[in-house]
């Protein structure tokens, strides 16, 4: 990686303004539900403690209006289940303008090793607008800006971009381990590369597949974007998702995959049901033979088998997209099939994207898996070959 890293520079006795991402999922009652992002940031904060930085953090929550303070947004329940992770106190600077009173007050008083948390930095507007002055006020308060929060990479933000400008800028491990494994796959990857890309829609995924196309030797589509592909190989596909204005973008891919010599796998048979619904009844078709009145829900067997083959001695995988709607049971078992498959492989194994992650989270196969993407929208930029505005504006090393 040639951006330098907490490892890189000296924080000891520092104040270390650190951007994480602790956008959790809560109840209604604000108790958070999933504690994996806040657990995420843990290796970073500890090294910090560790070496005696005066570590202020920083992040979003939610999408408040960005006119100050609201209870719903605050990040005091992060604060309080912080300092239980750590075992140590965590202060929380209760400020609807986030640079404010409290924040001041507590970041001059820290001692090396201590830790503070800033209050929700969407309470102001100008952190979505990367507004200057914001930016600016948030650097005042640190010596060294450490970027940890990768799933906000792919925006420029004050508490992203704008503040690393007027501080030195480092990642932090979550950043350094996603675009380390990540830029790795991209870039010198050990081959056979192979990409697997399903989900919902191919207008979700055109910057994706097109620079996948550049790198991968094999290309396997499922998932609902397989349909339009589908229609424009000449067959219809019945009620299944399908994006009319996108036909001619699937042919152009299937002719950029043959130019390249890119082996590009689409489904030859699909489990079909009549209506979207769990309990819906469903068989399965060969993919030339899908019923004008059935949608395609699942990958089929003999689809399952011949991906599962493709795969056979890949050395590096990149999957991003369920291959079917793995929401429901009925319909989740080529995506779980692609899971164990994946959890066989002898090599790098990568899952981009949100749904992606979760569904092999749900299925059991999460610790099988050399990386899973903690960015569903960065990790998409990512995979686009796009450069990110958090990372591209880290020191270089
Ligand atoms: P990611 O978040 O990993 O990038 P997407 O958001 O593109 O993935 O796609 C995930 C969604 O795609 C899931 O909600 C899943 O139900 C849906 N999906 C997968 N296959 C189909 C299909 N055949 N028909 C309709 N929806 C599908
Ligand atoms: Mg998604």
């Amino acid at each position: 990686m040639n951006k330098k890293t907490i490892e890189d520079v000296e924080v000891r006795g520092k104040k270390v303004l650190v951007r994480c991402d602790f956008n959790v999922p809560q109840d209604s009652e604000g108790n958070i539900t999933d504690d994996t992002r806040i657990r995420g940031a843990l290796p970073t904060i500890k090294y910090l403690m560790a070496n005696g930085a005066k570590v202020i953090l920083m992040s979003h929550l939610g999408r408040p209006k960005g006119v100050g303070y609201e209870k719903k947004y605050s990040l005091k329940p992060v604060a309080d289940r912080l300092s239980q992770l750590l075992n140590s106190n965590v202060y929380f600077a209760e400020d609807g303008d986030v640079v404010g009173e409290n924040a001041k007050k507590i970041s001059a008083g820290l001692k090396d090793g201590e830790v503070m948390l800033l209050e929700n930095l969407r309470f102001v507007k100008g952190e979505t607008k990367n507004d200057k002055e914001f930016a600016k006020k948030l650097a005042s308060l640190g010596e060294l800006y450490v970027n940890d929060a990768f799933g906000t990479a792919h925006r420029a933000h004050a508490s992203t971009a704008g503040v690393a400008e007027y501080l030195p800028a480092v990642a932090g491990y979550l950043i350094e381990k996603e675009i380390s494994v990540m830029g790795k796959a991209l870039n010198n990857p050990d081959r056979p590369l192979i990409a697997i890309l399903g989900g919902a829609k191919v207008s979700d995924k055109i910057g994706v597949i097109n620079n996948l196309l550049e790198k991968v030797d094999k290309l396997i589509i499922g998932g609902g974007m397989a349909y339009t592909f589908v229609k424009a190989m000449g067959m219809e596909v019945g009620k299944s998702l399908l994006e009319a204005d996108k036909i001619d973008y699937a042919k152009e891919m299937i002719e950029k995959a043959k130019s390249k010599g890119v082996k590009l796998l689409l489904p030859v048979d699909t489990v079909v049901a009549k209506e979207f619904k769990a309990d819906a009844e469903h068989s399965v078709v060969d993919i030339n033979s899908i019923p004008a009145d059935a949608m395609g829900l699942d990958i089929g067997p003999k689809t399952i088998e011949l991906f599962e083959k493709e795969l056979k001695g890949a050395k590096t995988v990149i999957w991003n997209g369920p291959m079917g709607v793995f929401e429901m049971p009925a319909f989740a078992v080529g995506t779980r099939a692609i899971a164990k498959a994946l959890s066989e492989i002898d090599g790098t194994t990568i899952i981009g994207g949100g749904d992606s992650a979760s569904a092999v989270k749900q299925l059991g196969y999460a610790d099988k898996m050399t990386h899973i993407s903690t960015g569903g929208g960065a990790s998409l930029e990512f995979l686009e070959g796009r450069e990110l505005p958090g990372i591209a504006a880290l020191n270089d090393k």
